[in-house]
C-alpha cells in the first residue's frame, strides 16, 4: 500500500469507528499540482501559480499546493493520467489534450467555430457547461473547474504566406485539439506538441508552422525569430478555457471549506487570466510589427474551407451519447448568447468605434 492509499485508508477506518471527523478535515496538508505548463510559458502558468497562491491564501495554510510544472513530476500531457491515478492531486491543463481520453473534453477547453470566453462562461456558470463537466470529469474520478482563459487565440506562424488550401498541403504545423482534425482534412500534417517545445521544432526545420496563444505569449516564446508570417485571427480556439481538476476521491476528503477555496479560486482565475492575456496582446503585436513580422488575415476562401472541415469534425463523434448531449447543449447555448452578444455589446462597440475613431 502506497503512502496515500495508507492515509486515505487510515481516514475512513477513523471514520468509521465515530472517534473523530476524518484526519484530513482537522489537519494541514499538501496537494501536489502539476501542469501542462513549463515555467516559462507566459500566462498559462501565470494562471497556475495564481491558482496555488489563492488557494494558500483562502485555506489561512491549512492546503499547501506543490506547484509542479510540466516535466517536474510528469510530462506536460500525462497530467490527466497523473491525477486520475493518484499520483499527484490536480492538474492546470486545457481539456482538449485529453481528447484521447473522451471526445467530449475538446468542449471544456476549445472546438473549431466555437465559443468566444464570454459565451462559454455562459454557458458553464448558468447553463449547463459545469454540470456537464462534472459528469464527464466523473467517469475518470474527476472534480473540474474552469479556471482561465486565453480570450481568442491567433492564427498562428508560418514561414509561407497562405494565399489558398492548397497552402495546407503537407504542410507540418503544430495545433492541438480538434482544430488539428480540420487542418489534417485539409491536407496538412499536423502534430500536437507541448509549448515548452515547439520553439526547437521550428527552429530545426521539424514544423513549417505553429500555433500557440496570441501576440503575448507567442512573443514569449520567441517565435518571430524563427516565422515570419503571424496570422492574427484563427478558427480553431475562439475563446479556449483552461481547467483545474482535482482528483474527486481527494476532493471528497477535503473541508466544505477547503472545496469551497478551490472553486471559488478557479472562478477567480478564470476573470483575472483572461483579462492579463487581453491587456497585453495589443501591445505585444505592435512589438512583432515593429521586429518585422508581417501581420496577415487568411482569405475568405480559406475561412470557408475551415468551416466546412470543422462542422465535419465536430459531428464525427456523435455516436457517444455523452459527446452528443454535450454538443448540442454547446450549440444551443452559443446561438442564444451570440445573437444577444451581438445585438447589445456588438451594436455597441461598432457604434462607439465608428464614433470615436477607435
Ligand atoms: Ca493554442
Amino acid at each position: 500500500m502506497d503512502r496515500r492509499s495508507f492515509l486515505r485508508a487510515s481516514a475512513a477506518g477513523t471514520a468509521a469507528t465515530g472517534l473523530a471527523a476524518p484526519a484530513y478535515a482537522q489537519g494541514n496538508r499538501t496537494l501536489t499540482l502539476v501542469t501542462t505548463w513549463g515555467r516559462g510559458l507566459a500566462g498559462v502558468h501565470d494562471s497556475a501559480q495564481f491558482c496555488a497562491d489563492r488557494i494558500e491564501q483562502m485555506t489561512d495554510g491549512s492546503l499547501t499546493i506543490d506547484l509542479r510544472a510540466a516535466g517536474e513530476l510528469v510530462g506536460a500531457f500525462e497530467v490527466f493520467d497523473a491525477v486520475t491515478s493518484g499520483q499527484a492531486d490536480m492538474y492546470h491543463s486545457a481539456d482538449y489534450y485529453f481528447v484521447g481520453q473522451h471526445p467530449g473534453f475538446a468542449f471544456f477547453a476549445t472546438v473549431p467555430f466555437g465559443m468566444t470566453a464570454q459565451e462559454i462562461n455562459n454557458w458553464y456558470y448558468h447553463g449547463d457547461g459545469q454540470t456537464l463537466h462534472h459528469e464527464l470529469g466523473s467517469i475518470f474520478g474527476l472534480r473540474s473547474f474552469l479556471t482561465g482563459n486565453t480570450g481568442p487565440q491567433s492564427g498562428g506562424w508560418f514561414n509561407t504566406e497562405i494565399r489558398s488550401v492548397e497552402d495546407f498541403q503537407g504542410l507540418r504545423y503544430r495545433m492541438p485539439g480538434q482544430g488539428a482534425e480540420v487542418l489534417a482534412k485539409l491536407g496538412a500534417s499536423v502534430q500536437n506538441l507541448p509549448g515548452g517545445e515547439v520553439y526547437q521544432a521550428l527552429s530545426s526545420g521539424a514544423l513549417d508552422g505553429t500555433e500557440w496563444i496570441g501576440p503575448w505569449a507567442d512573443e514569449a516564446a520567441g517565435f518571430q525569430e524563427i516565422a515570419r508570417y503571424y496570422y492574427t485571427a484563427g478558427f480553431h480556439e475562439p475563446g479556449p478555457a483552461l481547467t483545474l481538476a482535482v482528483n474527486d476521491a481527494t476532493f471528497q476528503e477535503l473541508t466544505p471549506a477547503q472545496q469551497q477555496a478551490i472553486e471559488t479560486t478557479a472562478m477567480a482565475s478564470n476573470g483575472w487570466t483572461l483579462s492579463m492575456f487581453m491587456k497585453n496582446n495589443a501591445a505585444a503585436l505592435a512589438r512583432l510589427q515593429s521586429q518585422g513580422v508581417q501581420i496577415l488575415e487568411f482569405p475568405d476562401e480559406v475561412w470557408d474551407a475551415f468551416g466546412q472541415a470543422s462542422q465535419e469534425v465536430l459531428q464525427q463523434y456523435t455516436d457517444d451519447p455523452l459527446y452528443k448531449k454535450i454538443l448540442d447543449s454547446y450549440q444551443v447555448s452559443m446561438r442564444d448568447s451570440a445573437a444577444w452578444i451581438e445585438t447589445s455589446e456588438g451594436a455597441y462597440t461598432a457604434q462607439r468605434d465608428r464614433i470615436l475613431g477607435i
